[in-house]
């Protein structure tokens, strides 16, 4: 039974650990070292990504995941997530992992489109998934190792780098399993 990491700092902690556990994984709450020791995987969940960033400076958290990462851990980011992963964030000097090559625009659909959903076209998927957008990001550019797996209007939602995962769409508000058990096959 592969045991996944949700780091439950502030977010969308919950709803991951429902669908992880609706696929048969074991899902447990991160919040400290030993916890990211102890898993497969980690997801880092949507939430809001400079609070997410100051809190992993705040429990000592950022060189453990790196080191974790780097070392063959499988990290998935949603959302906010996926912010906390990329090196570059147009226009900030937040805190982030700086994980995967790719620039990413916070709140980029603008807003009058806060929220929506859309159908994607995924590569590797034999089928469209539905993606749900909450003020999300999108990637304005990937570089080195990052792969684009999903646009959506010529904009990046999807990226993916080596063991590394990110969404600007929150999968865990769908029935729909397939985004999270492609990542649990990585694990
Ligand atoms: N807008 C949020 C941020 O920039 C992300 C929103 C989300 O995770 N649903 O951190």
């Amino acid at each position: 039974k592969k045991r996944i990491g949700v780091l439950a700092l502030q977010g969308a902690f919950a709803e991951h650990q429902e669908v992880l556990h609706r696929l048969g994984c074991e899902a447990t709450r991160v919040r400290s070292q030993g916890d990211i020791r102890s898993v497969d995987g980690l997801i880092i969940p949507g939430g809001e990504s400079t609070t997410i960033g100051r809190l992993l400076v705040d429990f000592n958290l950022a060189d453990t995941i790196r080191q974790a990462a780097e070392e063959g851990m499988p990290v998935f980011g949603t959302c906010a997530g996926m912010i906390v992963l990329a090196k570059e964030i147009i226009g900030s000097e937040q805190f982030r992992l700086g994980l995967m090559d790719m620039a990413v625009r916070r709140n980029a659909f603008g807003r009058q489109v806060e929220s929506f959903e859309e159908w994607l076209d995924i590569k590797g998927f034999e089928r469209q998934v539905k993606g749900v957008f909450i003020r999300a990001p999108y990637v304005e550019k990937v570089w080195g190792g990052a792969e684009v797996l999903a646009e959506l209007d010529g904009k990046i939602v999807m990226v993916r780098q080596g063991k590394l995962l990110a969404t600007a769409f929150h999968p865990e508000l769908t029935d729909d399993l397939v985004i999270h058990e492609y990542f649990v096959r990585m694990a």
